[in-house]
């Protein structure tokens, strides 16, 4: 009877760099025991009742289901088939698996490992039902490029700042990092006889239908799109991130967010493409890399704090001199777009639109909510998870702590983004407002003086206005 290795894909849809699916191929190539006994099969849980308790995206859902697809194909061309399992949420999904292990005598189950608590939770419950049935669980760290709680200070504690974090990362990696792994050989032993993969389903609950949808213009599903999105930017765009970077009206960052975010590339993968097409010596230590590894850091924190998952702030006594007035209306201005700061609106717009925002705006959109308006950051992130198609809970977590003041290494609380500065900063002539701001609509007069022009003529009858400014920002920064 043949016996089967089950690889477990979550947010790690790819082949290379996948420590999980590596280590199960490997362990075929190389075991004593008779390999053609014994297979590769691999299994992706849709879980739509947990994905809403998560606040996860129907963008990013859809991106996932998309890449999924693009998966099983990728696994195919290795001879492996690629099971799905339909349940509601995390608490059916151990017994799910564990019948779908039994059903094909998976001898071990693989997976990597993944760091919010909540996932962290679900994995320790699968691994216990599995090993009651006497199925090994073999566990890796794919996402990470070096392991949380391999980065400490020198009295072995966990960084509570970036800089230092960032310094101690780079020269732990340059000491111990490894290239990604390449993908596994296909298995040509293997036909795994009557194991066809499931299709993925094309209508799932939860208010989306998988297929042609105009996001993935933007971000077509796929390692292979994302990899040459990856070669393209650095080709074209590393050299002048640090300069154009903040300017959102400027195509200056890389916008693999989206990729990163379900695994479809890896960080390590990111660095490799780096020091492959840069022509940059320095390459290592540029700002773009440093961005990367802002994104290590939030990761380790939570997995180094585990209160953060728990939507507890980093750093609770600045809160408690927080008070958050819950004010619905002005909330709901916020997530529409229509608080009459252009800045603020134009994000708003860009997310609802394409579920993806330019990092600058994210900080003046988050920072206006949280200081200004003065309503929990809790809201703010939870609304931007539901319509991020990147929506990451380590990094969107880390950046709204950061934009209240509550996180580690957070703008210091005085510290308000004047939306108006910021615009005519990082926006001098309207560009990004124009883009995301209806043109059959007026700009409203919270534009910063440079930017009147933009004001136009004397408005015709059938131009609606712009909403009027919902707060005096003077009085505002003031009270915070
Ligand atoms: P690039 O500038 O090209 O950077 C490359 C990669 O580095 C990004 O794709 C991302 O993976 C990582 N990165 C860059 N900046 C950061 C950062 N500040 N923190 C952590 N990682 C970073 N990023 C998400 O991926 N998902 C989120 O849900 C998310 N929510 C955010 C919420 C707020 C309030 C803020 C201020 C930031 C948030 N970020 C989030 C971080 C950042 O805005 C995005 O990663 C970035 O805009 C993605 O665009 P890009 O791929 O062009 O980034």
């Amino acid at each position: 009877m043949k016996s089967r290795h089950l690889v477990w894909f979550r947010n790690d849809l790819r082949i290379g760099d996948h420590d999980a699916l590596y280590a199960a191929c490997q362990r075929i190539e190389h075991s004593s025991i008779n390999s053609s006994k014994t297979e590769v099969m691999a299994v992706a849980v849709i879980t739509p009742k947990q994905w809403m308790l998560q606040d996860e995206s129907k963008s990013r859902v859809q991106f996932w289901l998309a890449n999924l697809n693009a998966l099983k194909e990728a696994l195919a061309s290795l001879n492996i088939p690629l099971k799905i399992i339909l349940t509601e949420a995390n608490g059916e999904l151990p017994q799910a698996l564990l019948n779908l292990a039994i059903t094909y005598h998976v001898t071990d189950l693989f997976f990597n490992d993944e760091t919010p608590e909540y996932e962290q939770k679900r994995d320790a419950q699968v691994q216990q039902v599995f090993e009651a049935q006497g199925i090994g669980c073999r566990r890796f760290e794919s996402d990470l490029v070096l392991p949380a709680g391999t980065v400490l200070n020198q009295q072995g504690l966990p960084y509570r700042v970036f800089t230092p974090f960032s310094k101690a990362w780079r020269a732990q990696f340059t000491r111990y990092g490894r290239a990604p792994l390449a993908s596994p050989k296909p298995l040509k032993a293997q036909n795994c006889e009557g194991i066809q993969s499931d299709e993925i389903p094309s209508h799932i609950n939860y208010g989306i239908t998988t297929g042609a949808d105009w996001h993935a213009q933007l971000w077509p599903a796929g390692a292979e799109h994302a990899h040459q999105q990856l070669q393209q930017y650095i080709e074209q765009r590393f050299a002048n991130y640090p300069q154009l970077r903040d300017f959102p009206a400027q195509s200056a960052t890389s916008s693999l967010s989206p990729y990163l975010s379900v695994g479809v590339l890896t960080t390590r993968q990111c660095i490799a493409a780096a020091q492959a097409y840069s022509d940059d010596p320095d390459w290592f230590y540029s700002q773009w890399i440093t961005e990367l590894i802002w994104r290590e850091f939030y990761r380790h924190l939570l997995v180094l704090f585990p209160e953060l998952s728990r939507w507890q702030p980093f750093k609770p006594d600045v809160e408690d001199r927080a008070l958050w007035h819950y004010d619905s209306d002005k909330f709901e201005a916020w997530c529409q777009g229509e608080t009459g700061f252009d800045i603020v609106d134009a994000g708003m717009k860009q997310l609802l639109e394409t579920g993806w925002m330019h990092n600058r705006v994210r900080m003046i959109t988050a920072s206006f909510l949280t200081k200004l308006l003065r309503q929990d950051w809790r809201l703010g992130a939870r609304f931007f998870m539901r319509h991020l198609i990147d929506g990451d809970f380590a990094s969107n977590l880390g950046g709204w702590q950061w934009s209240a003041s509550v996180g580690a290494d957070a703008a210091p609380y005085f510290r308000i983004f004047n939306p108006m500065r910021q615009t005519d900063r990082f926006d001098p002539k309207g560009d990004y407002i124009k883009q995301w701001i209806n043109s059959g609509t007026r700009l409203s007069s919270s534009l910063p003086a440079t930017n009147t022009d933009l004001l136009g003529d004397p408005m015709p009858e059938n131009i609606s206005l712009r909403p009027k400014p919902i707060i005096d920002y003077q009085t505002e920064r003031k009270h915070s």
